[in-house]
């Protein structure tokens, strides 16, 4: 066991929680994989996270992974209320290649092991590169794990509950901006009809609004068709003329070249890092575009294997999405009353609530 502090972070969370709990690093004595499990804070509850399986150039590259995403998961769980602290697990893949078979099976069981070896401290679920089959692994060594499959009592698949969170958001920005929540005749450009998006667009269909739709595999314009949205080419949707532009692919889609030419009153989607920098959030402010923190409008994936862990039942996690957007109302005001941009509420919000907990567990 080792612990470090003063790590350097890349997601530019305030400094006063640049402490670790503890960073545990193994190699897994049936697999020869590296394992490391971050627990950035247990202030609010136990840490959770998900675990990463990813070919790294080199097993410090992963370590750093773990302890970057664990810190990152401390602020996404605080900021939306709920009672779970930061962590994550990386697995190092031996090779870019997905491991399959008995290495899968052995790398899986190593993991469990690593977790287990934390006593609760740490909450493993899925995340890039495992799924739900492979939590079921993993359960096999530790309790200490969520997001199994759902005939194994598991929450499966967290993208419905993300996308009613992200619709939650989408709602109190346009409350905030136009002074009415209404979905009917909101022109909506959904960038990646994935898991998220893809149900999005059906929840703003039914709602009255006039979607549209993008994504880089063009199988996914069937879905535009049906639902009765409109297409537009990958390369445009970026820059549509709309009310929200709603990124549900990959981060970065706001960048130092987008963000003066966005043609949108609203940015809110799922994506995880919308904002290539968060100094965009400032760019975004001055130009008068609402936009939503995307740790927060996403949380609905963290509330759905929180809801597994404390087995909450579908009224619960009704109330949970729901606080999602009276989180964004009540950041969008702060930074119109403070003269700050939402992100920097967000941190400050889920700061305050970090330290409230830390204060109470004191
Ligand atoms: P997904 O892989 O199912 O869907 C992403 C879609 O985006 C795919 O259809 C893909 O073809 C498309 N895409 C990729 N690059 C694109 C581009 N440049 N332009 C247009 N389309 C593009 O993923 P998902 O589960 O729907 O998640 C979407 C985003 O939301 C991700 O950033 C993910 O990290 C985040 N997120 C998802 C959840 C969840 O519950 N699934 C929870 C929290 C955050």
């Amino acid at each position: 066991m080792s612990s470090r502090t003063g790590v350097q972070s890349k997601v530019g969370w305030p400094d006063a929680a640049a402490d670790y709990e503890e960073l545990r690093v193994a190699s897994g004595p049936r697999s020869g994989v590296t394992i490391a499990i971050a627990v950035h804070s247990t202030a609010l509850g136990p840490a959770l996270g998900g675990a990463r399986m990813w070919h790294y150039e080199t097993p410090a590259d992963g370590i750093e992974d773990a302890l970057r995403l664990a810190r990152a998961m401390t602020y996404k769980a605080a900021a939306a209320g709920l009672l779970l602290g930061g962590g994550k697990g990386v697995i190092c893949a031996p090779s870019p290649e997905r491991p399959e078979g008995e290495l899968r099976r052995a790398i899986l069981l190593d993991f469990g092991d690593a977790v287990a070896s934390l006593g609760g401290k740490y909450v493993t679920a899925e995340d890039v590169g495992t799924g739900a089959a492979d939590m079921a692994v993993i359960a096999e060594r530790t309790s200490h794990v969520v997001g199994l499959p759902g005939e194994r009592g598991g929450s499966g698949d967290p993208s419905p509950v993300t996308a009613r969170g992200v619709l939650a958001a989408l709602r109190a920005c346009l409350d905030h901006r136009f002074g009415d929540a209404a979905l009917e005749g909101v022109r909506v450009c959904i960038i990646g009809a994935g898991h998220v998006g893809s149900r999005l667009a059906r929840l703003l269909v039914n709602g009255g609004a006039e979607v549209t739709i993008t994504d880089v595999d063009p199988s996914r314009r069937a879905l535009a068709e049906k639902l009765g949205a409109t297409w537009i080419d990958p390369g445009e949707a970026i820059l549509a003329d709309c009310d929200v532009l709603a990124p549900c692919a990959l981060g970065g889609v706001v960048d130092a070249e987008t963000v003066d030419r966005l043609r949108c009153a609203i940015v809110c989607g799922a994506a995880n890092n919308i904002l290539a920098d968060e100094h965009l959030a400032t760019d975004l402010t001055r130009r008068g575009v609402v936009y939503a923190p995307d740790f927060i409008v996403n949380a609905g994936g963290l509330i759905s294997v929180y809801a597994e862990l404390h087995q909450l039942d579908r009224h619960g996690v009704a109330a949970l999405v729901d606080h999602i957007g009276t989180t964004i109302g009540l950041v969008l005001d702060e930074a119109e009353r403070h003269g700050t941009t939402p992100l920097a509420e967000a941190q400050s919000l889920a700061l305050q609530r970090l330290r409230g907990g830390a204060a109470a567990a004191a």
